[in-house]
């Protein structure tokens, strides 16, 4: 048995668990997983459900039995298969005189702090009046090259924003393995994973298929911001019977990741996980020993070189000279003046840009080392 305590939690539905073989929304099973958290929002547990759908059930009201690859046409699915989608919650919650409100969210959502807060109020307000949030990527609007794709990284961000106690990422998988259990026999199911290491990444193999995007490899990157922001994780088999239940009683089914204890705070998890950097600071040796051993602040003089197009106040990856990413923060300076004072001293860097620019290029209370 686990010990979790889950009074609010964000349950997560790949397109695999709501739709069938042949890429239909699979009705019964949608009504399997409503039918328990329906029990669960009865005993006063807060739930928000992350869906994916929207596009397989487009494709399916379109009459398309293949996925096609042009963004319009799955933008157009996502538009007419979120109505179909939201329509078959609200019915089904309906039958128990519970209410669904819809948030579509993108990245730029996440990415700008306001609107991350806004998210925050809008969904800590549902809950307070009993709703159940019903949340998806606004695959309408959203680029192609920022796509949440399958959702588990947007249900990670959701977990965070709300402070869940957990997040179940619900698969066709009973969680991760050892190895492929498709290819090897042997292979075990992991039931706990204390620390995500290099091992647990290589064990998640990404999937790719027909109906939708995503697979372990995205589900470890969310269990690794879920676990960061005090959130336990358990990825599960979503047709296995009663699996919800099971989790919540903390029976030991699917793959544990049970939340970090030592937690960064908002904001610095915003800047690590919510935001998409919108440039590239390459820094040196001396500088990247101060950053990870020291707790220092980036000042111009340790930067090397700088890509992208930024504004002050974007948020940039911070490589070593090896192209190893150390840490993203949040840039005092535009791409154009970083380029005029890198590798300068702080008081050069004053004389060229002025005596009110700032000091560091990147302060240390805006900064997360991401790898040590
Ligand atoms: N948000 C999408 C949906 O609901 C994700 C799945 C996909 O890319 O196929 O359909």
């Amino acid at each position: 048995m686990r010990e979790i305590n889950v009074k609010r939690m964000v349950v997560k539905v790949g397109t695999h668990t709501v739709t069938r073989r042949n890429g239909k929304l699979d009705l019964p099973q949608i009504e399997r997983v409503v039918e328990q958290l329906v029990s669960q929002r009865m005993k006063g547990m807060e739930v928000i459900l992350v869906t994916s759908g929207a596009i397989a059930a487009g494709l399916e009201v379109m009459g398309m039995r293949k996925r096609p690859n042009d963004m319009p046409t799955l933008q157009a699915a996502a538009s007419i298969g979120q109505v179909e989608l939201i329509h078959i919650y609200s019915e089904l919650f309906g039958r128990a005189g519970i209410k669904v409100g819809q948030i579509l969210l993108t990245q730029y959502d996440i990415a700008r702090r306001q609107q991350y807060l806004n998210a925050r109020n809008t969904i800590g307000r549902l809950l307070g009046t009993g709703v159940v949030p019903v949340v998806n990527e606004n695959d309408t609007v959203a680029v192609e090259e920022i796509r949440f794709g399958d959702n588990d990284r947007l249900a990670a961000l959701v977990a965070g924003l709300v402070e869940a106690d957990l997040l179940i990422l619900l698969t066709d998988t009973k969680g991760l393995f050892t190895a492929d259990p498709c290819r090897d026999g042997q292979a075990k199911l992991i039931n706990l994973v204390p620390e995500i290491d290099k091992k647990i990444e290589e064990l998640a193999k990404g999937t790719d298929k027909e109906h939708a995007t995503g697979g372990m490899i995205t589900k470890i990157e969310a269990a690794r911001i879920a676990t960061s922001s005090r959130v336990g994780v358990v990825i599960a088999h979503g047709r296995e019977k009663s699996i919800i239940d099971k989790i919540v009683a903390g029976k030991d089914v699917g793959t544990y990741f049970p939340p970090k204890t030592k937690t960064v705070g908002g904001r610095k998890r915003w800047i690590a996980f919510g935001t998409y950097p919108a440039g590239k600071l390459f820094i040196d040796k001396g500088a990247k020993e101060a950053l990870i051993h020291h707790g220092k602040s980036l000042l111009p003089a340790g930067i090397v070189g700088c890509e992208g197009d930024f504004r002050a106040g974007d948020i940039v990856e911070i490589f070593d000279e090896e192209g190893q990413l150390i840490a993203r923060g949040l840039s005092n300076y535009s791409s154009d003046e970083t380029i005029r004072i890198k590798g300068t001293r702080s008081s050069e860097a004053a004389r060229i840009l002025g005596e009110s620019s700032c000091r560091e290029a990147i302060h240390r209370d805006y900064m997360v080392i991401m790898r040590r």
